[in-house]
């Protein structure tokens, strides 16, 4: 019988403490893993900025997770390929997790983000509508595999909100996330869901984000965790602490129509409005140019060579996108801003320049540098 439980669990007092209470509330991980051999672990790294920031998923819950399905004597894999105007090692390399998946005994799995057959495989899925066959990673195919969803709750500028549902397309290569973004990205992320469902899902409301989301909103210190086995019933609880009409989120409302209205039962802490969320302003043009940098990007990438995309190509021009720069007139030449930084040669004093072929816009330089000598650029975040 299906597990209709979702938990909501507050962090406040320790966010492993808190995962570990979810999972036993939603019936422990034994009934989760059901003898299977592997875990596929999904965060969300869509970007090289820390869990303080509710951008990505906090290390403690993945901690957690991989901690009781080694218990179940099954082993955790982590996958993640960030969004394509990223470097996927670059991200690793800013968020530390080469480390931390060596501390922690799990499997970081590197998989060709264009889609290699030797690391993905072809599903078919039942009700799609648009986005009909899809790779996923060939792990994820074995039979012994569960697939466990660790979103963040936040907003998102394109999508509205990114929570379980929209979560799945990081494991997913580039090119079908370029599929997606050209013919609807709201199908695509309901026939997405109609292929792969995960055995369990944590969202990440530790910080949060609203506003701008997905990676330069605002911070919401929600202080929660919700865990459930449905991600259509979890993203509709999600949307109810913070406040946002399931409707007003266009892959919800396709996901309520073509799925139907999954039946829940809440467990722990009673459900009220954590915070009243400010969705993201409705930026046509910034929409549009998304939208054609993925469409001109087919035949750009016959053209390029294997691995390039136009978003990257032009977010490296470092003339769109959110980016730091540095305020010639206000800067010490302290340093601070290159021992900041995690990635080597991205910041040059001589000249007072970013490079941004290297720079993966995680801000830390802004954030620490005495003199409020950089500010950043750019459509979303729009600080100056
Ligand atoms: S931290 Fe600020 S003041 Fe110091 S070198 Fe960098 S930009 Fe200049
Ligand atoms: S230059 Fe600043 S924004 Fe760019 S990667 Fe380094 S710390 Fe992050």
């Amino acid at each position: 019988m299906e597990n209709r439980t979702i938990a909501i669990t507050r962090t406040f007092d320790d966010i492993e403490a808190a995962t570990h209470r979810a999972i036993a509330s939603i019936g422990g991980m034994q009934s989760v893993m059901q003898g299977g051999r592997n875990a596929l672990l999904k965060p969300n790294f869509v970007a090289g900025r820390n869990a303080t920031t509710g951008s990505t998923t906090h290390f403690a819950i993945i901690k957690a997770v991989a901690e009781e399905v080694r218990a179940c004597g099954a082993k955790p894999f982590l996958c993640e390929i960030p969004g394509t105007e990223f470097d996927c090692e670059a991200t690793y390399t800013l968020l530390g997790l080469e480390q931390f998946c060596q501390d922690n005994h799990i499997s970081l799995l590197r998989l060709d983000p264009e889609g290699g057959a030797e690391d993905w495989i072809e599903i078919q899925a039942t009700g799609a509508r648009v986005l009909r066959q899809f790779r996923v990673p060939r792990l994820l195919h074995d039979q012994g595999t569960r697939l466990i969803n660790l979103p963040v709750l936040k907003t998102h500028v394109v999508s509205i909100m990114s929570l379980s549902m929209k979560n799945l397309m990081g494991i997913l290569p580039r090119p079908e996330r370029r599929t997606m973004h050209t013919f609807g990205i709201d199908q695509c992320i309901v026939d997405m869901n109609f292929g792969i469902q995960p055995d369990l899902t944590i969202v990440d409301g530790c910080v949060g984000q609203d506003g701008d989301g997905p990676l330069y909103g605002d911070c919401a210190d929600l202080q929660v965790l919700v865990a459930g086995r449905n991600n259509l019933a979890v993203d509709l609880v999600c949307c109810q602490l913070v406040g946002v009409k399931p409707r007003s989120v266009p892959h919800l409302k396709l996901a309520l129509a073509q799925m139907g209205k999954p039946d829940w039962q809440v467990v722990g802490e009673e459900m009220s409005i954590l915070k009243q969320f400010i969705l993201p302003q409705k930026k046509s043009l910034y929409r549009s140019i998304f939208w054609s940098m993925f469409l001109l990007d087919y035949p750009y990438s016959w053209l390029a060579e294997r691995g390039k995309h136009l978003c990257t190509t032009i977010y490296n021009s470092g003339l769109v996108g959110t980016r730091p720069q540095i305020n010639q007139e206000r800067c010490t030449r302290c340093g601070t801003c290159v021992e900041t930084c995690p990635l080597p040669n991205v910041i040059d004093l001589q000249i007072l320049k970013i490079n941004y072929q290297s720079c993966q816009r995680c801000l830390l330089c802004y954030e620490q540098c005495p003199e409020h000598a950089i500010s950043v650029k750019g459509y979303s975040g729009a600080r100056t």
